[in-house]
């Protein structure tokens, strides 16, 4: 399987994650790389992830070792999941999901655990960071902390005792440190509802994870189970956040709770409509031809009278961006004077061709001169050159002029759901480098 590395779409503490193209079909894939002499972990989730064939964890699609700077690195390649992780998706929704999608979000959890579970399998780090999102919703991933648990513990080398995982999402026996079997999977699905639910892990307060593995593990206390929710949601949360092991539900016995039972198609399709009407790479073209076609129906030339056409195009991508940012505001609206809250997305300056944002490594590609992002397609020159109407019309764009830069910035969040304050904001134009190590295995 002979693949080109493109991006850098992710990084976690054990490995690199690049967006890579397949030479066979040009078919987008995930690539997770790391330097061979410290792949153990990555070895390790490329043994589990090979066993598995599951709709609701990543895909395994091979591994490699290539020679990238005469330094040998492993790479193991993936689906390539292309709305990143259910951290993301809960932030791109104003910091909180709401019932109806965590409802779909915790049944395709529960499905790729119980499929994990029922192959002696305890993932052993489930969180919304380790849960990817694709077009078909979530799957299970980063299996680096995996092991086998019980019976049917048929591979002596992948069967560990060691105690793993994120001390915020650790069940009390496993901050304890007594046992982390199937049962502390499904704590940590219940700290990861508390997350769609609150924005937060279920310890905010605790900053370092020696004090929340004490208090975890022995003030008896549980998370705080989020009022907001129904009955039902309330009730499933409890199951799950259960304090003693043997009394957990099982990943089986919660897809038959009243709360997720009964979500599969129907609730599925809802909540993909929801999905699919907020693109968030370019990649997905569906969207974007849909946009062209729109204007195009119109007659919309991009070299039309930037006082008529030109300007109309703009409001109505201005909108469409406006429109998809306002329902996930809730009440959270930010305080746009402060500077933090905008971003450059369009300049004519020279300088700073990246913009990178202080704490969520946000990046905007900057080519100025380039139509090549879809940022920079949002607004044309002319559209710039004709910032007036812009900036009256539409309180989330401001546009900053001298007599040498034009600067268009965007409020940021109208910008997030759309994603492409991410680092894995990419185009069609990037250059892709050529992968030449030797494969010796795909
Ligand atoms: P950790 O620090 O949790 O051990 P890690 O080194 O195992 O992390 P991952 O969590 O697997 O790395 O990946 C790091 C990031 O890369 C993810 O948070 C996600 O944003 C991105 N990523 C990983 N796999 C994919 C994929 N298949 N498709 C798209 N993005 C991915």
């Amino acid at each position: 399987m002979e693949w080109t590395r493109g991006p850098i779409i992710g990084r976690g503490s054990t490995a690199t994650v690049y967006l890579a193209n397949l030479a066979s079909s040009g078919k987008f894939i995930a690539v997770k790389s790391t330097e061979l002499s410290q792949s153990m972990f990555l070895q390790r989730e490329q043994c589990f992830l090979s066993k598995i064939s599951s709709p609701y964890v990543v895909d395994y699609l091979g591994f490699n070792v290539t020679n990238e700077n005469n330094t040998p690195t492993y790479n193991l390649c993936m689906e390539y999941m292309p709305r990143g992780t259910l951290y993301d998706e809960i932030r791109r929704h104003g910091g909180r999901l709401d019932e109806q999608m965590i409802k779909l979000y915790a049944w395709q959890i529960l499905q790729g655990l119980n499929h994990l579970h029922m192959n002696g399998i305890a993932h052993c780090d489930i969180k919304s960071n380790n849960v990817l999102i694709g077009d078909d919703g979530a799957k299970i991933a980063d299996l680096g902390c995996a092991k086998y648990v019980g019976e049917i513990d048929s591979n002596a080398a992948l069967a560990t005792s060691a105690f793993s995982g994120t001390p915020v999402f650790m069940a009390p026996e496993v901050a304890r440190r007594e046992e982390q079997g199937l049962a502390a999977d499904i704590w940590a699905v219940g700290c990861t509802i508390v997350e769609m639910a609150t924005g937060t892990n279920p310890w905010p307060e605790l900053n370092d994870p020696v004090s929340a593995l004490y208090r975890i593990g022995f003030s008896g206390e549980t998370p705080e189970i989020p009022r907001w929710l129904s009955m039902e949601a309330k009730d499933f949360l409890c199951k799950c956040l259960t304090k003693d092991p043997k009394e957990r539900l099982t990943a089986k016995e919660l897809l038959e709770h009243p709360f997720i039972c009964g979500v599969e198609f129907d609730h599925f399709k809802d909540v993909e409509k929801f999905i699919m009407s907020s693109p968030c790479t370019v990649l997905n073209h569906g969207f974007w031809d849909s946009l062209e076609e729109a204007e195009s129906s119109e007659n919309l030339s991009p070299k039309a009278s930037p006082s008529t056409s030109s300007s109309n195009s703009a409001v109505k991508r201005i909108q469409q961006l406006i429109g998809c940012a306002l329902p996930s505001l809730g009440s959270s609206v930010p305080n746009w004077s402060l500077d933090e809250d905008w971003i450059t997305v369009r300049s004519n300056g020279i300088e700073e061709p990246k913009i990178c944002s202080d704490e969520n490594d946000l990046v905007i590609a900057h080519e100025p001169s380039a139509e090549a992002t879809l940022a920079w397609d949002l607004i044309s020159e002319e559209e710039v050159q004709n910032s007036t109407l812009i900036e009256d019309l539409f309180e989330g764009f401001s546009i900053d002029s001298n007599s040498d830069i034009t600067n268009v910035s965007v409020r940021r969040d109208i910008l997030l759901p759309f994603d492409i304050a991410r680092d894995n904001f990419v185009s069609e134009n990037l250059d892709f480098e050529t992968n030449n190590g030797n494969s010796e295995q795909t």
